[in-house]
């Protein structure tokens, strides 16, 4: 049997439903949630791949340990999703990679052990009762590879990770909806104030509903329709080692909570990521730069955001001096609060699933189900919690 496959077209048809700009996991699981609805709907993507910008920059994670209860509900219900992809799309056996091998959030001063305690009774209100708080002597039993000097840590099993290009083109191959590649959105159609399809570079398209998925780029195409969207693209790396012997193939997303490195195991290699404290917002770019400068913040261990302050395996690593890498980029949409924009927006016929803000792969499934159900109109506007018009809650600077 043939395994199915995303509908990748050069033809735009006249007329739509849904109207999706972009091919990253979100437009794609948008043009799923919409074919549930009955919708028909089109992507249109403007690179000749699907999933191929932010997207494939991701490593996987997923976790519902958040610092709020909206968006650890909404990765709640993707995560629950996820487990019954196949039954929920159709789509027999179709591997998403999953590997719950849990988020381990280790600390080592008093002051971060206390705010640990107090993030752990936040989450239990939520109803998030799996999150354990563990002593150095647990971890050090469970994990004796990380260093003595951890004096605390969070762990949730069932959080993990799993493969973003199969998560986003399982939505893609259940749509069924063409996506249209090498097309690039260039305006939005009017009638009066509202959005009523789509020019592009292949023509025109009618649609009842345009939704905006469109990442990093997301900001400046909704001034095209003088919308201001307070989307700001800020790069973010992954590095990729091929090959890390040390690295135990069981171990969970490893974090430093207060240096916010992290790594995880990959087959039979691991990959590494950090936030470096002085990036700064730029222009979406298409082609992201990538530069060693974030491989050496990780790997030497004389960087005080070095991985070998966790797991000092890694100091054996870096003295090998023999390791291969990739530094992979790419650019996180990034919001006031860090939390999507979602449904509609103040321009009518115009909706957004964006502003993913580094979560866009965990929350896939479940900001596209919001969206269209405000496309739909099944949620009130004031009832979404992510309505692009509410009040930005302030910024936890050490939330990842
Ligand atoms: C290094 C890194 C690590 C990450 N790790 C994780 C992780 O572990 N877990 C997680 O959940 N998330 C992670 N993320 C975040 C995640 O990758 C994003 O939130 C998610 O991919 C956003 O998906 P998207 O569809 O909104 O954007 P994108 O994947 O960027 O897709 C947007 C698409 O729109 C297209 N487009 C833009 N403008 C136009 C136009 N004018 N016409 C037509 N098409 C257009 C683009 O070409 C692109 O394909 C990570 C991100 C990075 C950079």
């Amino acid at each position: 049997m043939i395994a199915p496959a995303p509908r990748l077209t050069h033809e735009l048809p006249d007329t739509t439903d849904v109207a999706i700009v972009g091919g990253g996991i979100a437009g794609l699981a948008t043009a799923y949630f919409a074919r549930r609805a009955g919708l028909s709907a089109v992507v249109i993507e403007r690179r000749p791949a699907i999933a191929s910008l932010s997207t494939a920059a991701a490593t996987g994670g997923f976790r519902a340990q958040f610092d709020n209860e909206p968006e650890s509900r909404l990765v709640r219900e993707s995560l629950r999703f996820h487990a019954a992809f196949a039954d929920e799309t159709g789509l027999a056996d179709w591997d998403l990679g999953i590997m719950p091998q849990g988020y381990l959030f280790c600390v080592f001063e008093e002051s971060s052990a206390a705010r640990q305690r107090a993030l752990v009774e936040r989450q239990r209100q939520w109803g998030l009762s799996d999150v354990e708080i563990l002593d150095p002597r647990t971890i050090r039993a469970r994990w004796p590879w990380l260093s003595e000097r951890v004096t605390q840590a969070r762990f949730r099993a069932a959080d993990g990770w799993l493969d973003p290009k199969r998560l986003a083109t399982g939505f893609a191959a259940a749509s069924e909806a063409p996506c249209v590649v090498d097309t690039d959105v260039r305006a939005f159609a009017r009638s009066g104030e509202r959005v009523t399809g789509l020019v592009t570079s292949r023509g025109p398209i009618a649609a009842g509903a345009v939704v905006l998925a469109a990442g990093p780029f997301s900001g400046v195409l909704a001034a095209t329709a003088g919308l201001a969207l307070p989307i700001a693209p800020t790069r973010r790396c992954r590095l990729v080692m091929p090959h890390v012997p040390e690295a135990p193939a069981d171990a969970p997303m490893t974090i430093d909570e207060e240096s916010g490195a992290h790594w995880r195991p990959w087959r039979g290699g691991a990959h590494g990521m950090l936030t470096l404290p002085d990036v700064a917002a730029e222009d979406p770019l298409d082609v992201v730069p990538a530069s060693d400068r974030f491989a050496f913040a990780l790997l030497d261990p004389a960087r005080p955001t070095a991985l070998a302050r966790l797991s000092p395996f890694w100091e054996r690593v870096w003295r090998r001096q023999d390791q291969h890498w990739v530094v992979r980029a790419g650019q996180y949409d990034d919001t006031p609060d860090r939390r999507p924009l979602l449904g509609a927006s103040a321009v009518p016929g115009l909706f957004l699933d964006t502003g993913h803000s580094g979560h866009g792969v965990m929350s896939a499934a479940a900001c596209a189900r919001l969206t269209m159900d405000c496309v739909l109109g099944t949620v009130a506007h004031a009832d979404n919690p992510f309505r692009a018009d509410r009040a930005f809650a302030p910024l936890d600077p050490a939330a990842l």
